[in-house]
């Protein structure tokens, strides 16, 4: 294999010796995980949903709540989304939890074996399309997530963007073929050992190629400076935004919120929360969007304020107890009053640090 510093050329490292190596580096070195113990088609998605843009260790009593609330795909579809969402709490990126329902719905007597019919469900990209039908089914299905893209990046070398077209393209043939050169290793074996070897060895920051078993025909490690693959992707810029938030707790230690009716957070509660320009006094906004609520306000101590990072945007809210309230709150929405002492779920992690201030 040569390592030259522009290569986007054919793979010159042998693939069937590489799913080899992978094959045998797996089963020394998987870590036993309760979706790997047990993988049916439900449990392989739910994980892999869960584990999206997620740490394991952040995952897993997650999944343990999950499968024990909802043990088959057809509990959860029959779970109101409300529930669902509650039970997610926290985890993030709540579009996964919508997207996990309704596909629970679409497919609530059981998930298709192939990776080409997982593809239609909703929410079920190529990605998770091919860790199901390899995993649960045995199909010999490729995928490629941010682990395996690393990974193979490094292992030839490869000068693209893995976020471009042409670079997807490349990523996606390559884990193809090693599929196809995988001999009697199980197709979700093969999989699991690219993404596992992604996480464990060939981190992001300081891969550890002294244990690595592809160190032999890795371009990048024959480089001296693996790190420099992937090729970074062109990031949109995170645009700065502000708010203000105002807590008003009841008598009864139950809190004053909303359901939040659509975007990132819909369907979760939140303390009643404004978004304001850049050269505007939170307090007068906030007073102003509790009148607009039809409710009448006095602001109390203003608390630290919260940073709060979605995907493209980074929200600095400023907290304020509100001290006074004048007149009852519309029981009906979009007012609701949600218990939080003692009882998160249903919150967002945004609410959690609102509450938290
Ligand atoms: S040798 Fe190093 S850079 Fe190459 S695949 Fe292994 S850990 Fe990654």
């Amino acid at each position: 294999m040569t390592c030259g510093k522009n290569r986007t050329d054919p793979i010159e490292a042998d693939p069937a010796a590489i799913a080899d190596a992978l094959g045998t580096w797996y089963a020394a070195n998987a870590r036993a995980l309760p979706w790997r113990a047990d993988p049916t088609p439900y449990r392989v998605l739910l994980s892999e949903l869960m584990l999206q843009q997620t740490r394991v260790e952040t995952v897993l009593p997650y999944f343990a709540r999950f499968v024990r609330r909802w043990p088959t795909l057809a509990d959860l579809a029959a779970a109101d989304e409300v529930e669902v969402l509650e039970e997610w709490a926290g985890l993030g990126y709540y579009s996964r939890a919508r997207n996990l329902h309704r596909c629970a719905r679409a497919a609530a007597r059981g998930l298709p074996p192939t990776a080409a019919e997982l593809a239609l469900l909703p929410g079920i990209g190529p990605y998770t399309a091919g860790a199901i039908a390899s995993i649960a089914f045995g199909e010999a299905a490729a995928l490629v997530d941010g682990n395996v893209e690393r990974l193979l990046s490094r292992l030839d070398g490869r000068d693209l963007d893995p976020r471009s077209k042409e670079g997807k393209r490349a990523l996606w043939a390559r884990a193809g073929e090693l599929q196809r050169s995988r001999g009697a290793l199980r197709p979700g074996d093969l999989n699991q050992a690219l993404m596992e070897m992604g996480a464990t060895v060939c981190v992001p920051r300081k891969p550890r190629c002294h244990t690595c078993p592809l160190a032999g025909p890795c371009a990048a490690r024959a480089s001296g400076t693996p790190e420099r693959w992937p090729t970074p992707t062109r990031k949109a810029p995170v645009a700065a935004i502000r708010g203000a938030a105002g807590v008003f707790e009841t008598a009864a230690g139950r809190l004053l919120g909303r359901r939040v009716a659509g975007g990132l957070l819909g369907g979760l509660w939140e303390p009643i929360r404004v978004e304001i320009g850049e050269l505007t006094e939170p307090g007068p906004a906030l007073v102003a969007g509790f009148a607009a609520l039809g409710l009448t306000v006095r602001l109390g101590t203003r608390r630290p304020d919260v940073v709060h990072v979605f995907t493209h945007r980074r929200l600095t809210c400023a907290v304020f107890e509100v001290a006074q309230l004048v007149g009852e709150p519309v029981p009906a929405p979009p007012y609701e009053e949600v218990a939080f002492r003692g009882d998160l779920r249903g919150l967002s992690t945004l609410a959690r640090k609102i509450l938290e201030a």
